[in-house]
């Protein structure tokens, strides 16, 4: 129902941000080598995620926003068993309850669909002209749930959760090329070349990219790779780690904490690192906190691979003579 869809809306669908991420996680799950975001006046205006993905079949459409009917996991422990993003089918359905949206999609050599669905309620499903891939195209965002408008804050901090989310999204997935254009502003790029240190260089600059430090790590269960920043060329008081679990942006205060004590523990000062790194796993050792929108992970072996993380990030400084 509409109802049991804004429901879930609240979960999943909390502002702007939460609704790129989901797009954009579901551009990804559908093979996407190139991923545009426009927005206008910070998500409020529109938002619009354009993919060169799978598409979707113009008899899918419909289904797709359905409420679980189309789920890619049948329980929170197949989330990272499959290589997908998807949650439970929730984001399509919670995202057109609150908003009025367009969606043009082509599958490779079919005829385009457009569906056109506002507030939950049909609108239109015709053929049209499009190039393989889907464009969804949200706007008027929670018009119908006014104690929800009035929870957003202000447009800049809104840009500055949408900055941060399609950041850590293109930190994750550095062989996608995703751009983020505000107000007519390109104000991100990433070019999809798989290597992530230009991914880090976009976004904080290319001083700060060339002097990430490689961290290696592994054992019988985990390995890890990634890269953390030179002290001298560390920017900010507090630390900004991106965490990755197979490629799926995490959160986890035991890891990040690991990782700062690594950094800590060699240079024995009080400085924060900017970090991004990736932790390969079997997924029978994850644990998944699952609540939809939250990202914080659980792991069987948690404590084993926060000492691993430790000494990685130590030994990475290390072998750098810092
Ligand atoms: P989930 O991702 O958990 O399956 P969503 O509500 O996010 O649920 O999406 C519903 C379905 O719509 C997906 O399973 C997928 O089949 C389809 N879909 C959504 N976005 C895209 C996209 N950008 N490209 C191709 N298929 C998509
Ligand atoms: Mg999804």
């Amino acid at each position: 129902s509409i109802l049991a869809n804004q429901i879930a809306a609240g979960e999943v669908i909390e502002r702007p941000s939460s609704i790129v991420k989901e797009l954009v996680e579901n551009a990804l799950d559908a093979h996407s080598h190139r991923i545009d975001v426009v927005v206008t006046e910070a998500g409020l205006g529109s938002i619009r995620v354009i993919d060169d993905g799978d598409g979707i079949a113009r008899s899918d459409v419909p289904m797709a926003f359905k409420r679980h009917a189309t789920s890619k996991i049948e329980s929170a422990r197949d989330l990272f068993r499959v290589q997908t993003m998807g949650f439970r089918g929730e984001a399509l359905p919670s995202i057109a309850s609150v908003a009025d949206v367009i969606m043009t999609t082509a599958t490779k050599g079919q005829e385009g669909t457009a569906y056109h669905i506002r507030g939950g309620v049909e609108k239109s499903l015709k053929p049209a002209i499009a190039r393989q891939g889907t464009d969804i195209l949200v706007t008027e965002l929670f018009y119908n749930t006014p104690a929800r408008l009035k929870y957003l804050k202000s447009p800049k901090t809104e840009l500055s959760h949408l900055v941060d989310i399609v950041n850590r999204l293109a930190l994750a997935n550095p062989d996608v090329a995703i751009s983020f254009t505000h107000d007519g502003r390109e104000m991100f790029r990433s070019a999809g070349n798989g290597r992530l240190q230009q991914v880090i260089a976009a976004i904080d600059g290319v001083n700060v990219g060339r002097g990430m430090i490689p961290v290696q790590g592994e054992n019988p269960d985990f390995r890890i790779s990634g890269y953390i920043s030179r002290p001298e060329l560390t920017r900010a008081q507090r630390s900004h780690i991106t965490l990755t679990i197979n490629h799926r942006y995490v959160r986890s205060y035991a890891l990040t904490k690991a990782i700062i004590a690594g950094y800590q523990s060699k240079l024995m000062v009080g400085r924060f690192p900017l970090a991004v790194i990736n932790i390969d796993l079997d997924p029978v050792l994850v644990d998944v906190n699952v609540h939809p929108a939250k990202r914080e992970v659980r792991l069987s072996k948690e404590d084993q691979l926060a000492s691993l993380l430790e000494q990685a990030v130590y030994h990475s400084l290390a072998n750098q003579n810092l």
